[in-house]
């Protein structure tokens, strides 16, 4: 459905979205890098709002939110569109569309489901919390905010994962409404955050400090893209996750399968995801997880203090939870997150 946008201005003949960092200078009837917004006689619509493309109930873990009340249900949605555009992208479907996409496409085009019904949905599912992911939530903003609104009058959890490539106003408005982000930290070098994602590094930065320096729970995930993502850069997000925020934020570190226009590459190796964990604990981060990979040790939360196992989990799936009152059972160490019982 055609909505009036929230963040722009008006120049002349044209307008400027100021939703995120791109800031799309547009002429009447031109579309946005990220396909979905569009001038039209001087006002700029989204083209998304309530074109709800897919849904489902997911473990959060599956966000990835470890530490976030472990193993509740999340009912999740996305609506086409994305204003990054990263090679291996593993829902290009749905996030590599194009305006013409949006109003023609019969997938598309007569999808309108308003957030009061996506929240009716996500209630009657029994989820503790909705989430916005699949996609990028920030190019269907009005309507993340709205069902995020109403989400939470309803006493549901709000949820967003995302790359945050997102001017500030726009941020600090969503901060009102989203209670904990799953945020990609995909580079730690402009140049290569341009060439495979087409976005800049500092507005990132400045986009996670902000949202962690506002007390919202933040979980960072790193997918390790071989032949992209240099040892260098491995070394310098540990360290700017331990040092600029604390080293009691979770780092998620993905191994990455060939997609979209990235088949070209490998799938990660083992080596290289166990180096990236080695480089966490050097900078002295207290939860590291490894994921798309099955193995019986990464996955799990362990004490930072005294190592013991205090959760337990295999492919997205929490089998044992022994954190008690927020804290270690053991020896009583403060875990850090969002726990119950
Ligand atoms: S949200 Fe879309 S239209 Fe707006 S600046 Fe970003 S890419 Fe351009």
């Amino acid at each position: 459905m055609k909505k009036e946008a929230l963040f722009y201005t008006k120049e002349k003949d044209k307008v400027v979205c100021t939703l995120c960092p791109i800031r799309c200078s547009l002429k009447d009837g031109q579309g946005g890098v990220c396909g979905v917004r569009i001038n039209h006689d001087g006002i700029l619509y989204t083209y998304t709002y309530g074109t709800l493309v897919s849904y489902a109930v997911d473990p959060v873990e599956k966000k990835p939110l470890f530490h976030y009340l472990p193993s509740h249900k999340t009912f999740t949605i996305a609506t086409p569109g994305c204003n990054l555009h990263c090679k291996g992208c593993q829902n290009w479907e749905i996030s590599q569309v194009k305006a013409k996409d949006v109003i023609e496409n019969e997938l598309f085009k007569d999808v309108n489901v308003p957030p009061e019904y996506v929240v009716e949905m996500a209630v009657a599912s029994g989820s503790k919390s909705i989430s916005f992911s699949y996609t990028e939530p920030v190019i269907f903003y009005e309507y993340m905010y709205e069902t995020a609104r109403i989400s939470k009058e309803r006493g549901l959890y709000t949820i967003m994962v995302t790359a945050l490539y997102i001017e500030e106003e726009p941020l600090t408005r969503l901060l009102d409404v989203i209670d904990a982000f799953s945020i990609d930290l995909k580079f730690f070098n402009d140049e290569t955050y341009r060439r495979y994602s087409g976005a800049k590094l500092d507005p990132i930065l400045r986009n996670i400090r902000k949202v962690f320096g506002a007390g919202k729970w933040i979980e960072l995930t790193t997918l390790m893209v071989p032949e992209h993502l240099s040892k260098d850069q491995i070394e310098s997000i540990a360290k700017w996750i331990s040092e600029e925020l604390a080293p009691w934020v979770p780092w998620h570190i993905s191994r990455f399968f060939p997609y979209y226009k990235a088949k070209d590459l490998p799938v990660t190796p083992l080596e290289d995801m166990l180096y990236a964990y080695e480089k966490g604990k050097e900078a002295g981060l207290e939860y590291i997880y490894l994921g798309n990979i099955d193995t019986d040790r990464y996955e799990h939360t362990y004490c930072p203090s005294c190592g013991e196992i205090l959760i337990r989990r295999r492919i997205f799936t929490v089998i044992e939870n022994r954190i008690k009152g927020g804290k270690c059972p053991r020896c009583l160490y403060e875990i850090k997150g969002f726990f119950e019982g």
